[in-house]
């Protein structure tokens, strides 16, 4: 094995090693933001019929063209029909039904005069002012035909969707199952914001980051506290952790003498597939699978768990998801601090966007160091610089992801 792979081939070993998980079926009010995992075709045609798109009457356009309010068109009104009764009579010549937004569209009927250009008493309507042929009328299927398709497979579904499945009468629609993503802190020198003997203790904050990154990008978090520096509780935690679908840790996997996630991780015949990424911050970073399992071990330093699972995980949860589009759209903008680095390196800088103004801009967050959690914080994007550059001057053009 090399001995540190890019960014990009890490995302391509990640992406190769795992899969959309099953479907189940939840109710629509469960739906949002999860992913269609079949086609759904419509049932019905919608609207069901010809209906009125206004509150008016509906008439034979040829009874009122060329009306004014000089030579207003009168006709008999027939009767008057809400929205969800059938009519009681066709429309026949010189005759009017007064008909509400929704009403079926009346036989004999072709256009209907909003209620605005008419003036009438019980029996009758003038009509002041004639529409073109057909106005205000809502056609059958002219939203959606039935048989087709509403909603293809790998949609995510947003209150759009929803709406769409609702009114070709789905109650329920077939997602892709949500991962349950354990979740393994570790350090002898870290402790739960909970814990009442926390006061020497560096606290924990990779497990809540995690778990929030775990459930913007779909996932379950499953959290499994912290577990000192030894190897048998470490052990049994990550064993634990393999009963989910993906086992994510933090800490212990650099090369302090300490360090046991990884020579754990070997004894439950990890299959590696990468253990340094040549990136900051969050070089170690160990990606492999434990029968099938999905396994990231990530640095312990709060801005490179975060900025490596954004990179690795994210990316992997959203294609176990059922999503197509895995990656954060990136912009160009133009950054206002210079910045020096060794080249071979890919680096993510935490910034600040700024979209106002011809040309975006980003500036740093300030001190970059990957235990500056307030950096991420602070940050609506990263600016991800390539290997190859080693100088950027203030204005040279980066590019951004937006967080
Ligand atoms: P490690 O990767 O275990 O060497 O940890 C690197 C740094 O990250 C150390 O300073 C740790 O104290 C810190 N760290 C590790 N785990 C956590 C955590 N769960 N929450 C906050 N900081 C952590
Ligand atoms: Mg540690």
């Amino acid at each position: 094995m090399k001995q540190a792979v890019q960014v990009a081939e890490a995302q391509d070993i990640v992406l190769d090693a795992v899969a959309p998980l099953g479907a189940e079926k939840v109710s629509l009010l469960d739906a949002l933001h999860r992913v269609s995992a079949r086609h759904v075709n419509a049932s019905r045609d919608i609207p069901l019929g010809d209906n009125s798109a206004m509150d008016g009457y509906a008439v034979r356009h040829a009874d009122v063209a060329g009306s004014s309010s000089q030579k207003p068109a009168i006709l008999d009104v027939l009767e008057i029909l809400p929205a969800g009764k059938a009519p009681q009579h066709p429309i026949t010549p010189g005759t009017a039904i007064k008909i509400m937004t929704g009403a079926p569209l009346p036989a004999g009927a072709d256009t209907v005069v909003q209620i605005e250009h008419t003036n009438a008493d019980d029996a009758r309507v003038a009509v002041y002012e004639a529409p073109p042929m057909t106005s205000n009328l809502r056609r059958r299927g002219e939203d959606i035909h039935a048989g087709e398709c509403v909603l293809p497979q790998h949609t995510p579904l947003r209150p759009a969707e929803l709406g769409v499945l609702a009114s070709v009468g789905q109650a329920q629609v077939w997602v892709y199952q949500r991962p349950r993503v354990a979740i393994l802190a570790t350090g002898d020198e870290i402790a739960d914001p909970g814990d009442p003997n926390n006061s020497d203790k560096i606290l924990n904050s990779n497990s809540y980051t995690l778990a929030g990154q775990v459930a913007e990008a779909g996932g379950v978090p499953v959290l499994l506290g912290v577990a000192p520096d030894r190897r048998d509780v470490i052990r049994e935690r990550l064993a634990s952790g393999l009963r989910a679908d993906v086992l994510v840790t933090s800490g212990g996997v650099s090369v302090g003498q300490f360090d046991f996630v990884r020579e754990c991780l070997n004894g439950l015949d990890l299959e590696v597939r990468f253990h340094t990424v040549a990136m900051r911050p969050g070089s170690p970073i160990t990606f492999g699978l434990v029968r099938h399992v999905p396994v990231f071990s990530l640095p312990g330093n709060p801005v490179a768990s975060m900025v490596t699972f954004e990179l690795f995980v994210r990316p992997a949860l959203l294609k176990m998801t059922g999503h197509r589009d895995l990656f954060r759209p990136c912009i160009e903008a133009a950054l206002q601090d210079g910045f020096e680095k060794r080249s071979g390196v890919r680096t993510f800088l935490r910034g600040v966007l700024c979209q106002e103004g011809a040309r975006p801009t980003v500036t740093t967050t300030g001190p970059q160091g990957s235990g500056i959690l307030r950096s991420m914080s602070l940050a609506n994007c990263l600016i991800d610089i390539p290997e190859a550059v080693e100088r950027l001057s203030p204005g040279d053009a980066v590019s951004v992801m937006r967080l």
